[in-house]
């Protein structure tokens, strides 16, 4: 066993749940237990908000001074840089990602973008900025404050599990939030360590709380009236329950769902680099990210050519448990994140579509939720494939005649996360770039969408708020407006 958490984290202290139920969490590539995590029930959410409640109203961390929220933040980026490689063996073992991206994009840049929220963000944030003084009886007489915004419920998804906890912990603490931490209960472990990292760093009891279990403790965190701000990551089905479950109390929701976001290849694109683009969006993580360019769409007169660009390295990927050095791709989370694709896969053949490399399991292997990478051609815009998230490491081609017809079928879709655009005209690309209806558009690659301060969020059915810098603490924050009289009588 890796980690062995048998307690939840309440008010400061490491608690029992309810019902004492501990769970194994198991290792997706070699589906043997690599740790134990507890499972809260309702009851032990509800004990969870009363402390986040309690912290909040009678508590410091609230009206503590920017410089010394910051400080304290700090001290917990510290604490984790110190246990990184402890967390990427961690990381590898609960989420089978393979190394380099467990030490980057699962560990090593959700830390630094704390440590930024910590050091830079909170410090520059505009937190009381005056009114114009061109109304009313005086002059300079009012002041618009930005405060936290109370009890924030943070739910997350099973595929990034640190970088998506410190992405909503981050700035929610930075705006003087107290906070309930639900993470996937396909991937709880990393969540418990910010319980040790809290206690080191001297984080005031009950501003950081975490509870595991599913669907059940989870709900409570979107309805009970003592919390005041919900922000979920996770699916597009789920996400709609959860804005359902937070309207008869009106909380404030900000949802990180879904995409099936395209990626425009374009005549005059550097070709092969946007086939490398292609290829770490199929195998990256096993393809489980939320904001991968999942539908690839190439001018009619490079489709061939894009096509055996991207098959040669996919025929060169080693497949198996990413402990070891020289695999290049992971498994799925779980055996029904790998039936869910599946399923998929079968319904693209049904609907005609061309299996063009890939599309089973490996016969090398027989533990682990492994899918081969596998491309899709003869696939139509209308197809369920191009519809629905795989969320797996299926890509779909799709030929398109000139840029109005790619910005067409890259916007027909319900969702609208992320778009990526490869021409070598950059106005061009720009033009194609402002059509495009995504919260997160790359040119020619840029940024690998990871910049701490770009809003990260969607259009559409992708969600609503933003994540990231700035804009994530907004987030947190509710904006009073303040007017005093200079001069009445
Ligand atoms: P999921 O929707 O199944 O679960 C997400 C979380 O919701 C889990 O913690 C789960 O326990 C909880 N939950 C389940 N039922 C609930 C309910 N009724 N009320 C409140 N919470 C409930 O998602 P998943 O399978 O863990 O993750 C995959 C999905 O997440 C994909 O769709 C992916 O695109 C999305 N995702 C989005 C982003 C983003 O930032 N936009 C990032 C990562 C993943």
């Amino acid at each position: 066993m890796i980690k062995e958490y048998r307690q939840l984290f309440i008010g400061g202290r490491w608690v029992d749940s309810e019902h004492g139920r501990v769970d194994p969490v198991i290792n997706p590539a070699t589906e043997d237990p690599i740790g134990l995590a507890p499972v809260g029930s309702r009851g032990d959410t509800i004990r969870a908000i009363e402390a986040a409640r309690d912290a909040f109203d009678n508590g410091p961390w609230p009206g503590l001074s920017v410089a010394e929220r910051s400080r304290i933040l700090l001290r917990m980026a510290s604490a984790m840089e110190k246990r990184i490689d402890e967390l990427v063996t961690l990381n590898i073992a609960e989420t089978g990602c393979t190394r380099p991206g467990a030490q980057s994009f699962q560990t090593g840049i959700p830390i630094s973008h704390f440590r930024d929220m910590a050091e830079r963000v909170l410090p520059t944030f505009p937190l009381q900025v005056p009114l114009s003084p061109s109304f009313g009886a005086g002059i300079g007489q009012g002041v618009v404050l930005r405060e936290p915004f109370g009890v924030a419920a943070l739910i997350s998804a099973y595929n990034f599990p640190l970088y998506l906890n410190l992405m909503k912990l981050g700035p929610a603490l930075a705006a003087g939030c107290t906070t309930v931490l639900k993470p996937s209960p396909t991937t709880p472990l990393e969540a418990f360590v910010l319980g040790e990292i809290a206690e080191d760093a001297g984080l005031p009891d009950g501003v950081l709380n975490i509870v595991s279990g599913d669907a059940d403790a989870s709900s409570e965190l979107t309805t009970n009236p003592l919390v005041d701000v919900v922000s979920f990551t996770g699916s597009d089905t789920v996400g709609r329950k959860v804005f359902e479950q937070a309207a008869p109390t009106l909380k404030k929701v900000v949802l990180e769902l879904g995409g099936k976001s395209a990626n425009v290849v374009c005549d005059d694109a550097d070709l092969r680099r946007a086939a490398q683009s292609v290829v770490r969006d199929t195998i990256l993580h096993a393809g489980q990210g939320c904001a991968f360019l999942t539908r690839t769409l190439v001018h009619r007169s490079r489709f061939d050519e894009l096509l055996r660009l991207v098959e040669e390295p996919l025929s060169a990927i080693t497949l198996g448990d990413p402990a070891s050095a020289d695999v290049t791709m992971g498994p799925l989370g779980s055996a029904s994140q790998r039936e869910r694709v599946e399923e998929l896969i079968r319904t693209g053949i049904d609907e005609g579509a061309t299996v063009a490399f890939g599309g089973r399991r490996p016969a090398h292997l027989d533990k682990g939720y492994f899918i081969e990478p596998t491309l899709f051609v003869d696939v139509d815009n209308s197809m369920t494939i191009a519809r629905r998230e795989f969320f797996g490491p299926v890509m779909i081609l799709m030929p398109f005649d000139d840029d109005d017809e790619a910005v067409q079928i890259a916007n027909d879709s319900e969702y609208g996360l992320a778009a990526g655009v490869w021409a070598h005209d950059p106005i061009r690309a720009h033009g194609i770039g402002r059509r495009l209806h995504a919260g997160y558009v790359t040119i020619n690659g840029g940024g690998g969408g990871l910049n701490p301060d770009g809003p990260f969020g969607g259009y559409k059915q992708s969600g609503l708020g933003r994540e990231r810098g700035a804009a994530g603490m907004d987030e947190f924050l509710q904006t009073k407006t303040m007017i005093w009289g200079v001069a009445s009588g």
